[in-house]
């Protein structure tokens, strides 16, 4: 019998880490895992460890350690937490990390699992766009497989010749549009938070849901195959398809475009990655395609969804603009989750900070000095909210 693979899932309470236990579940003999590292859930935590028994297990709010310590106490299983419990988890050695942490926190343990890992089954899109060129540096140099999860990049991985750029003319990124797609900004200006977190066709957490809602979802996905598949933007399509069904595509020179289509399910890209370079069955749903549907494509509006514009203005500068992309994004789409902000300005703060950063003498030489600018940006963006509440704007 094969021997089993080691299974690493930062991020193991979220949507993503549920899905890839899942699979995992389903399938005992193939799989052992070694760690597993949560934000605060620290029922589901507990529930996952008692079931997988892990070598380790993370958990980033220190507060809620001692209820692990107490419950596991007869056990052999390691518990860490804090700050870097994350990080910790990802130096143990393993075959494949599954980086599903939501947002900057995952880029340190994304970056230690790359010296400690075979393959990175990367979900964590923020990371890549805040620090991707180190990230796919430090993957050469650690001779590590960096695997696109995301449904989209995972699509694309599948149909491209990397082996021959020259042949390929650009990269398709299908859009569902979200929930909103059909209404006009006007309408927009009351969307409730669980209006926003509500996607037509993906299960996903709360932070991605409703950047699928404004298109950052999309704009961060162009950052992110960028990097993956060091594709300029203006190879880098966007188009509207709301059924799901083509995750994305690759046109080549000879006119052949290559698709990959699936039911909107995530445990199909997740499988690929855990499977890789195989295949294997899952347990989530399957594309029925002689049930057949309408597939719709069209190009996105882009005055309907401007941060699909400005992110090209991010991209060609390259640096600062996606650590300040990304970090207005962050705690824009928080602030609203809380009832803090309208749903439009979500978009209004970010341009803001994208403005706002070109007057600030920032500046990226290496892969530390992310960091403070990310901290930096978190701070003003909060700042500029609780200016505005009281006076106009940032409702
Ligand atoms: P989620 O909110 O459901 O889960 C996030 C996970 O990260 C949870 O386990 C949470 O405990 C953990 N976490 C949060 N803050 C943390 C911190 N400070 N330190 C350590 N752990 C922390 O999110 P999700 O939908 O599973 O998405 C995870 C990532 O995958 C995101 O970057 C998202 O963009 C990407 N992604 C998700 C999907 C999807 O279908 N859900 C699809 C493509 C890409
Ligand atoms: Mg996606």
């Amino acid at each position: 019998m094969a021997e089993k693979k080691k299974i690493t899932i930062l991020g193991s309470t979220g949507s993503i880490g549920k899905n890839t236990l899942d699979i995992i579940a389903a399938n005992p003999d193939k799989f052992d895992i070694v760690a597993l590292s949560a934000g605060s859930n620290v029922n589901l935590l507990l529930e996952q460890a008692k079931l997988f028994k892990p070598k380790l297990i993370a958990i980033a709010n220190s507060g809620k350690s001692k209820i692990l310590k107490d419950a596991l106490k007869n056990t052999k299983i390691e518990i860490v937490s804090g700050n870097m419990a994350a990080v910790e988890a990802a130096s143990l050695h393993t075959d494949v990390t599954i980086s599903a942490i939501v947002g900057f926190a995952g880029l340190k343990p994304t970056m230690r699992a790359i010296e400690n890992s075979k393959i990175i089954a990367l979900a964590n899109k923020e990371c890549l766009v805040c620090a991707g060129s180190y990230m796919m540096n430090k993957i050469k140099q650690f001779k590590a497989e960096l695997l696109p999860l995301d449904s989209e990049h995972n699509a694309i991985f599948q149909v491209f010749d990397s082996s021959k750029l020259e042949n390929i003319v650009r990269i398709i990124l299908t859009a569902s549009g979200g929930p909103f797609l059909k209404k006009t900004r006007d309408e927009l200006k009351n969307i409730t938070p669980k209006q926003a977190i509500t996607h037509p066709n993906w299960s996903m957490g709360a932070k991605i849901s409703v950047d699928s809602a404004t298109m950052m979802n999309k704009a961060l996905e162009i950052i992110e195959a960028h990097h993956l598949f060091n594709m300029s933007s203006d190879k880098i399509d966007v188009l509207i398809h709301p059924q799901s069904t083509i995750h994305s595509m690759v046109e080549y020179i000879d006119g052949s475009l290559l698709a990959q289509l699936g039911a909107p399910d995530m445990r199909t890209p997740i499988a690929y990655t855990l499977a890789w370079p195989n295949r294997m069955n899952t347990t989530g749903s399957k594309l029925d395609i002689s049930n057949y549907m309408n597939l719709e494509f069209y190009p996105p509006n882009t005055k309907r969804f401007p941060l699909l514009k400005l992110v090209r203005e991010v991209i060609d500068e390259g640096k600062i603009l996606p650590v300040v992309f990304n970090a207005a994004g962050e705690v824009a789409v928080y602030e609203f989750l809380q009832g803090n902000i309208s749903f439009l300005d979500i978009e209004n703060i970010i341009f803001d900070m994208v403005e706002h950063a070109s007057n600030i003498k920032f500046k990226v030489n290496e892969f530390e000095d992310i960091f403070p600018i990310d901290e930096e940006i978190r701070i003003i963006t909060l700042e500029k909210i609780k200016k505005h509440a009281t006076n106009i704007g940032y409702s």
